[in-house]
């Protein structure tokens, strides 16, 4: 392609709110054999909303929400945020004393106000949070923190988390001081485009794959939902960049499209790293082409406009 149409190709992006960072980019776009896409935020919406809460031992629901909104306060992770502010939700419409629920609603609280001071909060990618509330450890994550902490996971409790996986929602334990005592279900819905896209990209002859932090049973029924067959699960952040070199090993061309918090990396390890959204400014820093416009479409404008710039017949 002449330097006059990489300019051209580059504009028209531009115009679609594809940014793309140089004619290299642009070029090796056209050679896309994989897209490996991040689940949470880039194939979802990146919103979940709590669906469902359990408790496992007397302590009530509002109880337990205060522990969870008190542990996840300072944290970033979206699973984090959307505890937090069903929290805020519950305790809005449920206090002082309105209107209460079946589930052990009747036991007095034992805590008054429902955000509690916190000590030594740490996050743990991959896993969820930890601190201290009332000098007694919390815990709010997924499986691998608990056994980590040598809590148990009684079986009715397993059994309520592996349900809600089955239907691709994420299931998150609670543990205070040392015995599980809740758990809640969270939905992050696909993306309205997404299962198109990726029909579109099989038929393109490119193969979609899927890599996420979250657990296999819950990653599998998204994958299936939105037509992804290539899923790896439980992978950690750092975990992401060995994902993507598996792929270029035999010299495949590979496009990582994530959006942000822990994918920076990952698309940096890219032959194309794709940022989608608003994303993190790292995340915008380490990628090639960012889509502005959020919607996973434009994943295949991109590779269309590298393959009409680079494989012309003139
Ligand atoms: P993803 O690739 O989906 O963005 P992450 O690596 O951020 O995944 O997280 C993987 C898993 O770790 C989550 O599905 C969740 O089980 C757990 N986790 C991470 N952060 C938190 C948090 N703040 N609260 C609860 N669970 C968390
Ligand atoms: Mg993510």
């Amino acid at each position: 392609a002449t330097p006059t149409a990489v300019m051209v190709a580059t504009g028209v992006g531009a115009n679609n709110g594809i940014l793309i960072k140089g004619g290299d980019a642009l070029e090796r776009a056209q050679k896309i054999k994989y897209v490996v896409f991040d689940k949470t935020g880039t194939l979802t919406q990146g919103r979940p909303t709590v669906t469902t809460m359990k408790t496992f031992t007397e302590m009530n629901r509002g109880d337990l929400l205060t522990l969870v909104a008190s542990a996840e306060a300072s944290s970033e992770h979206p699973l984090g945020r959307a505890l937090v502010e069903y929290a805020r939700h519950f305790h809005f419409f449920n206090e002082p004393s309105a209107a209460k629920g079946s589930q052990n609603d009747h036991n007095e609280s034992n805590f008054s106000g429902w955000l509690l001071d916190v000590l030594d909060f740490s996050a743990l990618p991959g896993r969820g949070v930890q601190c201290f509330i009332h000098g007694k450890m919390v815990l709010v994550g997924n499986r691998k923190l608990l056994l980590e902490n040598e809590v148990t996971i009684p079986d009715e409790a397993e059994n309520f988390v592996v349900q809600l996986e089955e239907s691709g929602k994420t299931g998150i334990f609670v543990a205070y001081n040392d015995t599980l005592i809740g758990v809640l279900g969270l939905a992050d819905p696909l993306k309205r485009e997404a299962a198109v896209v990726v029909e579109v990209l099989k038929n393109m002859g490119v193969q979609p794959v899927m890599v996420t932090g979250d657990n296999w049973r819950t990653a599998s029924a998204v994958a299936k939902e939105v037509g992804i067959l290539d899923v790896r699960a439980e992978v950690m952040p750092s975990g992401k960049v060995d994902a993507i070199r598996s792929f270029q090993k035999d010299g495949s061309t590979v496009a990582m499209v994530g959006d942000g918090i822990n994918d920076s990396p990952a698309l940096a390890a890219a032959d194309v790293g794709i940022a989608i959204g608003a994303g993190t400014d790292i995340a915008i820093e380490a990628a090639d082409y960012v889509l502005m416009r959020n919607s996973l479409e434009d994943v295949i404008t991109a590779i269309d406009l590298s393959r009409k710039t680079f494989s012309r017949i003139r």
